[in-house]
């Protein structure tokens, strides 16, 4: 029995995660598994009932499952509290740094059926296969901060801090990825300016040592922001920090049409986190509109990263391609031509298509 916590969050996190489940199930139906969920309070939703984005119970849930399936957090309703109590701050950020989930892996794999979705012409994303590994849990969402009141108004200060072993843990691991896949890893930095940057490639260059079959090439952020744009193909694996890479990803995640298609795996401890990339897009939330393939998609990391269960990951994606080449579409990929669904009926599609793979 795999036990796994289910925390659906706030906005669209309510309509997503449950399709992501019934995806579950329709696995451990056909292949035997065997999986319990268990419900726990986050963001939002976790302050409304309990007063607190993170409660001690949850944690608790996550610490002892195998892995944790997340929707998302936060929304307008909550964007007046304090950071110390905002959902995103005080949930997610603590949740990773507690569950020791240094790492973020996020696939950008572009549907060849979406190619018209993207915002870029066809010929230059067709073909876009890549996977950005973001460290999580360094950097400078968590160097020491400061404000204070100067003479003439108030100064504020973030601190970039990386140590050696927080860079060597994240290379290995993308070395260790781009092993499986078109072996080429490209590290992100900003080595011109920052001294975090400086320890980044110099310690990145000495791993590589260790993996002399995997080419490495070293890009400042700027030129990684404009080759994403210009030609995402060239890219396999690129690994990054922090900040870099909570921009790139997002980046990347146009070239795939949506946000609403990208999963994410977080790893590193225990207990994985799989959640979608977008947030709870409260704009969308409550009208059964919101694309739920990201989150099916981050189950099916989970059977593969956490459970090992590679060929019901790979049926995942494949029922997932086969929906799209049908022509079905949420709102936010749809196309002249194509068949509207809701997020609901886009669930049930997969799992279909899954019965018949
Ligand atoms: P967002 O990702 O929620 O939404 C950005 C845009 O993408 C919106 O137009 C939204 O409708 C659309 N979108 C996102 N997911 C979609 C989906 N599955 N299907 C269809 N369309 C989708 O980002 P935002 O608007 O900047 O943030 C909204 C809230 O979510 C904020 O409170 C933010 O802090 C929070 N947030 C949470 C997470 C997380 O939980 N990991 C991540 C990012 C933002």
């Amino acid at each position: 029995m795999h036990k796994i916590a289910v925390l659906p969050g706030d906005g669209i996190g309510a309509e997503i995660v449950p399709q992501a489940v019934k995806v579950l199930d329709t696995i451990s139906r056909k292949y035997g598994y065997k999986f319990s969920y268990t419900e726990g309070l986050i963001g939002g939703a976790a302050i409304d009932a309990v007063g607190k984005p993170l409660p001690e119970e949850t944690l608790k849930l996550c610490q002892e499952s195998e892995a944790i399936l997340l929707g998302a957090v936060g929304g307008p309703k909550w964007d007046h509290l304090p950071v110390a109590m905002r959902p995103e701050a005080a949930a997610l950020l603590p949740l990773r740094k507690a569950l020791g989930l240094y790492a973020n892996i996020r696939p950008a794999y572009l549907y060849p059926a979406l190619a018209e979705a993207s915002t870029l012409k066809r010929e230059v994303v067709l073909g876009t296969d890549l996977v950005t590994i973001r460290e999580l849990t360094g950097g400078l969402y968590f160097g020491e901060k400061k404000r204070e009141k100067t003479a003439t108004g108030e100064v504020a200060m973030d601190t970039l801090v990386y140590t050696t072993e927080e860079i060597e843990r994240i290379t290995r691991l993308a070395f260790e990825v781009a092993r499986a896949r078109r072996k080429k890893v490209t590290s992100v930095d900003k080595a011109n300016v920052l001294e975090s940057s400086r320890l980044w490639r110099e310690t990145i260059t000495r791993v590589h040592e260790e993996f002399p079959d995997v080419e490495l090439e070293h890009m400042y952020v700027d030129n990684a922001a404009m080759q994403l744009v210009r030609r995402p193909t060239q890219f396999d694996v690129i690994v990054t920090e922090n900040m870099f890479g909570d921009i790139l990803t997002d980046q990347a995640s146009m070239l795939t049409g949506s946000i609403g298609m990208l999963p994410s795996a977080s790893i590193g401890g225990k207990v994985a986190l799989y959640e979608p990339s977008h947030g709870s897009a409260p704009d969308i939330a409550g009208q059964n509109k919101a694309n739920p393939l990201a989150t099916i998609l981050s189950a099916a990391m989970m059977l593969k990263y956490s459970f090992g269960y590679s060929e019901a990951a790979r049926e995942i994606e494949q029922a997932v391609e086969k929906v799209l080449d049908l022509g079905y579409r949420t709102p936010d990929i749809m196309e002249e031509g194509k068949t509207l669904v809701d997020t609901v009926t886009m669930g049930d599609l997969v799992c279909r298509h899954l019965e018949d793979v």
